[in-house]
């Protein structure tokens, strides 16, 4: 079978070093039709990180070959086991909101540890300068939709639009070509959009430890239950949402307690970055300078949670 994850250590970039991840990722050979945004950037940047031995820090990257479009996260998908004991995947869904997402880089990086953040298009479109903080932290980017619809309900070319148009949208605010990783609003797939997906070689993320962080009602709640959760599975990929100002709150102390309990930190990265559609780079050109010119729309406009399992 094809191995599709390969790790490395990522204590070079810890310490400021020059690490793989610096280089360009390897050309792919687009098709004729995925011409859009995809120069030989990085998908990730590193940045350095005073050394600190009190820090989590990441103890390993590892790099997903998104050809055929991989699940992963067994709250859905379950062919690909790759994480060990102890290790844990963050993940920030629904941003880039100037505060709380800021907060949140600013807590990682005071324990020298990476996350994957699904960005909402239309946050993206408003507010490129948080996303590109997000980049430059190294942090890993990809895309949860524009408007946070749920897909599954959606007929498939409206679905496909959003999703092809957060790509274009994410590349463009992020500056930098992002990862072909994905995340359904709700967590709700469709076996056609699964196909879709598949098709674009983009990976589809579920979550194996899901914080339900916008109900819980306060920080202290949310760690707690976090970690009795991590508890229970000993290891997975964490969603949380960067929009929530309890997340914000309690990730200090949530990444003092992983680091207190022996977990490890994981980093995902993509062999290459995502292709965007030259047709859906056209679409968001206007898209994006509207959005940006008018982002004063209220977060609830934006982004409402609707159902008990975003
Ligand atoms: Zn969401």
């Amino acid at each position: 079978m094809r191995a599709i994850l390969a790790t490395a250590l990522i204590g070079a970039v810890i310490f400021g070093a020059p690490h793989a991840l610096n280089a360009a990722p390897k050309a792919k050979n687009p098709e004729p039709q995925q011409t859009g945004m995809g120069p030989a950037a990085p998908a990730v940047a590193t940045q350095s990180c005073p050394g600190s031995d009190d820090a989590l820090g990441v103890t390993r990257v590892v790099e997903i070959d998104t050809t055929g479009g991989p699940g992963f996260g067994f709250q859905h998908y379950k062919a690909y086991d790759f994480l060990n004991p102890k290790e844990v995947v963050l993940t920030f869904d629904d941003g880039p909101l100037p505060t709380h997402t800021r907060t949140i880089l600013a807590a990682l990086a005071a324990e020298c540890v990476k996350a994957t953040f699904f960005t909402v298009g239309k946050l993206a479109a408003g507010y490129p300068e948080v996303l590109r903080q997000v980049v430059k932290g190294g942090h890993t980017v990809g895309m949860h939709t524009v408007t946070h619809p749920n897909l599954a309900k959606m007929p498939f070319e409206k679905a496909k639009a959003e999703i092809e148009k957060s790509v274009s949208i994410a590349s463009r605010a992020a500056g930098v070509p992002v990862a072909p990783f994905f995340r359904f609003p709700f967590l709700k797939d469709s076996p056609e959009l699964l196909k879709y997906l598949g098709s674009r070689n983009i990976a589809v993320f579920s979550t194996d430890l899901d914080s339900f962080d916008f109900k819980r009602r306060s920080p202290k709640r949310l760690i707690k239950n976090i970690m009795s959760n991590l508890g229970r599975k000993d290891k997975g990929i964490l969603l949380m949402h960067d929009i929530q100002p309890n997340t914000a709150k309690a990730l200090p102390q949530l990444l003092k307690e992983l680091k207190a309990k022996g977990y490890k930190i994981v980093h995902l990265t993509p062999k290459a970055p995502v292709v965007t559609l030259v047709e859906y780079d056209k679409l968001i050109e206007k898209d994006v300078k509207g959005l940006a010119a008018g982002n004063q729309r209220p977060l609830s406009s934006v982004v409402r949670t609707i159902s008990g399992d975003q």
